[in-house]
C-alpha cells in the first residue's frame, strides 16, 4: 500500500517559520499535519472544517493533490495560520511522547 502522506514546506505556529512538514492524508483529504522540526501536530477536526470552510475552499486546499505545489503551500500556510489553537492537539505533550517512543 503506498503511503498515504506528502512532504511540504509550510508554516508552523510553534517554529513561527517555515518547515518541512508531512501531510497525511486520509479519504483524499488532509487528517493531520506535523512539524519534522518540532514535531507539532495538527489533527483536522472535520467538523471543524465543515463548519468554518467554504466547500471549495476545502477542495482547493485539503484534498489529495498529485503533487504538492509552491501556491500549494502558500495556502496550506495560511490555513494553518488561521486555525484558533484549540483545534491544534498540544504541541509539547506530542513532542514528548514522540521522543519517548524513539528511545525505545
Ligand atoms: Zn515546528
Amino acid at each position: 500500500m503506498p503511503k498515504n502522506s506528502m512532504q511540504a514546506y509550510l508554516f508552523c505556529v510553534n517554529c513561527e517559520k517555515e518547515t518541512q512538514h508531512e501531510i497525511e492524508y486520509r479519504n483524499d483529504q488532509i487528517d493531520k499535519i506535523t512539524c519534522q522540526t518540532c514535531h507539532i501536530q495538527v489533527k483536522l477536526n472535520q467538523e471543524f472544517v465543515n463548519a468554518h470552510y467554504k466547500e471549495e475552499f476545502v477542495a482547493r486546499v485539503l484534498s489529495k493533490p498529485s503533487r504538492m505545489t509552491r501556491e500549494m503551500e502558500a495556502d496550506l500556510s495560511g490555513f494553518l495560520k488561521s486555525l484558533p489553537q484549540r483545534v491544534i492537539s498540544k504541541p509539547y505533550r506530542v513532542y514528548k511522547e514522540y521522543s519517548h517512543r524513539s528511545k525505545d
